[in-house]
């Protein structure tokens, strides 16, 4: 049977699963929390509801819709998509072949704010492990981050480099770190170098010499994951054709991280669209 992974059980993730499920089609929802409308309070605007709705009703609405109709909503973290002999999409617990992938993750994105890092994008700091691994191969790298997410790049690392650190910026790990990754819990002051970045100075004043840096602080971010597939992205928006479709095969994206208006209309209106054509993708596979 084919088999649609949606990444995010915000208002486009579920949206899209309403529309992939009645289609016969096996649907997982993958969802950390509640996304966006957790932080918000009523909701006025939006269509059918003459009361203000209450934001984490209309979430657990969604998701008891969902579920009725045959979705099996997941609550896990995502840390990297990729392909094996399917689409292929791992979590901190689990992992799960798709035929098509959705990726529905918000706007969400956790960059630390520590001196030289803007500076040095693209020149020894990374965002995405395996997009980068290649160009660090037998070097010193550190990851910045102190979860699933950080170890996950870590163990990306791990086999081309010559060492990987991992960076907790003051925190404390939330478990323990991959086997081979060395650890720093110091708090960072600055990324320094010339045109290239050269090392981490942290604030005890020790320092640590590096070629490369991957941020990987909280949850994966919507561009994190694209990137990891190939996908193309501008600043933290996913870059989506009509179709909702990132150009790599069975790969679609919807709601807020395709940027635009970041509204529900919009992200269940995202969802309608990516899921349907989820549907078309599979059914012209078979
Ligand atoms: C304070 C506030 C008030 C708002 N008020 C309004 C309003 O009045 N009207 C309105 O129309 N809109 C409002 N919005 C905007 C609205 O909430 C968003 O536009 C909408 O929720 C976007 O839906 P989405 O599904 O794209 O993303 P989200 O709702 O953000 O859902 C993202 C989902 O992705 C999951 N996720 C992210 N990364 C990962 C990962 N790595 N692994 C697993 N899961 C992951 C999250 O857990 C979540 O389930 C408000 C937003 C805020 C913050």
């Amino acid at each position: 049977m084919s088999r649609v992974v949606v990444i995010g059980k915000g208002p486009a993730g579920i949206s899209a699963a309403l529309y992939t499920v009645r289609a016969g089609i096996e649907t997982i929802v993958i969802g950390k929390d509640g996304g966006a409308l957790e932080k918000a309070d009523k909701i006025e605007n939006y269509y059918g509801f003459p009361e203000a709705v209450d934001a984490k009703t209309l979430i657990s609405n969604g998701i008891e819709q969902a579920q009725k109709l045959g979705v099996k909503i997941v609550s896990d973290e995502v840390v990297g998509i990729g392909f094996k002999e399917k689409l292929n999409v791992i979590t901190k617990e689990s992992e799960y072949d798709a035929d098509c992938i959705i990726i529905a993750t918000g706007s969400s994105r956790s960059s630390p704010k520590i001196k030289g890092l803007a500076e040095f994008e693209g020149k020894g700091v990374s965002y995405c492990a395996v997009c980068d691994a290649f160009f660090y191969r037998g070097k010193d790298v550190a990851v910045i981050g102190d979860g699933e997410y950080a170890f996950h790049e870590a163990k990306e690392l791990l086999p081309t480099s010559k060492s990987v650190t991992i960076l907790s910026n003051g925190k404390d790990f939330s478990s323990e770190p991959p086997m081979g990754a060395k650890t720093i819990k110091t708090e960072i002051a600055a990324l320094e170098g010339d045109t290239v970045l050269k090392k981490v100075v942290f604030k005890d004043g020790s320092e640590l010499e590096v070629a490369g840096v991957f941020v990987a602080v909280g949850v994966a971010s919507s561009s994190d994951l694209a990137k990891k597939i190939g996908a193309q992205t501008e600043g933290a928006r996913i870059v989506v054709d009509e179709n909702m479709s990132t150009g790599v095969p069975g790969v679609f994206a919807a709601g807020d991280c395709t940027g635009g208006l970041l509204q529900i209309a919009k992200a269940v209106s995202d969802g309608a669209k990516a899921g349907t054509q989820a549907v078309k993708y599979i059914r012209k596979q078979n």
